[in-house]
């Protein structure tokens, strides 16, 4: 059995020599009859062989490359190798008695794209990103079993148009459990729920820049928390010493769940606001009413449902930030995130200092967060780490 070639085009070969692991449309001559999770070798304009890629259409791209040298069947023993190698390369977490949710597989970071592996405790969400990834889906159940041996697997099939959550019944394989369960990150609690659409309760990937909140900013500090979910940003604050807290968020559901997260770790959540609203709407409000603010966070998502108008993160975050720091104390600090690709660092920068500046506010960067080591991504490729946390201390 021999795969099919796929030729790319000439001026597309330069990234594919770096090691380049993602392959799109535009990427390619002729796109040949392919079925989901096909193997193909992909070769330069001169036959050059340049690895062997799996087909699946995803949001972005339609297949990863999985091996640089000729394969013809990706199966049990390729993928024990891939996940014993990544679980094994987490060891750090394994160890650490106050995290027990973290990722362990993060699709092409380890050789793999168009997958990520979570644990929760003993238990583990897998995420599939296209169709093809999900054609190995029995071997990788199986293989998990036997490396993790998790309570219970869940999943998340997200290759509906435009990369969208399918709603399903999340439960694989092993016991069925039920909702909420505990578990936690630096030793602060988060309550999950792996079968509940297509967010679990806690961002994983926030664990640093939670710490830094709880660890270095929030003692004796009245903090914001904008676009807040289950507040767990709050939380990390209250935990390290903070005066008070506000919790903003549109979604109804953002109240009961931001209550639950303050009351498993131990806070009278009466002593703190959570507003359900439109964010733009309540910097209108403390605006009106001048209230400020020792600590902001920023954690919007790339687009912002709003009433009355549209959010963009990669072009509107200038404006964010422009309403944020009008609410900001004196030499306050604001934590800016965005976790938008498209949006790289230096884009990013310049719309901080385009808001910085119509607030009128100086500022200097103190930290830069990025994806931490568990969400491992390709080394020479900056654009897998989606992840941009800046903590910005305002001057005046
Ligand atoms: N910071 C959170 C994650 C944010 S997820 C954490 O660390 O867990 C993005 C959130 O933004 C969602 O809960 C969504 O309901 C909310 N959201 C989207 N548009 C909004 C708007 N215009 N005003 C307030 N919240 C909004």
């Amino acid at each position: 059995m021999t795969n099919q070639q796929v030729r790319l085009r000439m001026s597309e070969e330069k990234r594919f020599q770096k090691g380049y692991p993602l392959i799109l449309q535009d990427y390619i001559e002729r796109l040949p009859e392919l079925q989901e999770g096909e193997l193909f070798d992909l070769v330069g304009a001169q036959g050059t062989y340049y690895g062997t890629a799996y087909y699946g259409v995803q949001n972005k791209g339609i297949g990863w490359i999985v091996s640089k040298d000729p394969v013809t069947q990706l199966d049990r023993a390729y993928f024990m190798k891939l996940f014993k190698k990544a679980y094994q390369l987490r060891q750090d977490l394994h160890d650490d008695p106050n995290t027990n949710a973290y990722r362990i597989m993060n699709g092409e970071g380890d050789h793999f794209g168009g997958l990520t592996v979570d644990l929760y405790n003993d238990q583990l969400l897998l995420q599939w990103y296209s169709e093809g990834a999900y054609s190995f889906r029995r071997i990788i159940y199986d293989v998990l079993m036997e490396v993790v041996q998790p309570r219970s697997v869940y999943e998340k099939k997200r290759f509906d148009r435009g990369g969208e959550y399918i709603e399903q019944d999340d439960f694989v394989m092993g016991e069925t459990t039920t909702f909420p369960q505990m578990v936690k990150q630096d030793g602060i609690q988060y309550a999950i729920d792996l079968n509940d659409g297509p967010m679990t309760g806690v961002f994983l990937d926030q664990r640093e820049v939670r710490r830094y909140l709880r660890d270095e900013l929030a003692e004796e500090k009245t903090v914001l928390n904008t676009f807040s979910y289950t507040g767990a940003f709050s939380v990390a604050a209250l935990l390290g010493g903070a005066k008070s807290t506000t919790s903003v968020d549109l979604a109804k559901r953002s109240e009961a769940k931001t209550i639950e997260q303050m009351s498993i770790n131990g806070i009278d959540f009466e002593a703190q606001e959570i507003r359900v609203m439109d964010v733009f709407n309540y910097f209108n409000y403390a605006e009106r009413h001048q209230m400020k603010w020792d600590v902001v966070v920023l954690d919007p998502p790339s687009f912002a449902r709003s009433k009355k108008m549209s959010f963009s993160t990669s072009k509107d975050y200038d404006m964010l930030i422009e309403r944020a720091a009008n609410v900001t104390a004196r030499k306050g600090t604001i934590i800016a995130s965005t976790n938008t690709a498209s949006l790289d660092m230096k884009k990013f920068k310049k719309l901080i200092e385009e808001g910085m500046r119509k607030a009128g506010r100086n500022y200097k960067i103190v930290e830069e967060f990025h994806l931490p080591s568990d969400f491992r991504t390709p080394r020479s490729f900056r654009e897998f780490d989606y992840l941009k946390v800046l903590i910005l201390q305002l001057k005046n």
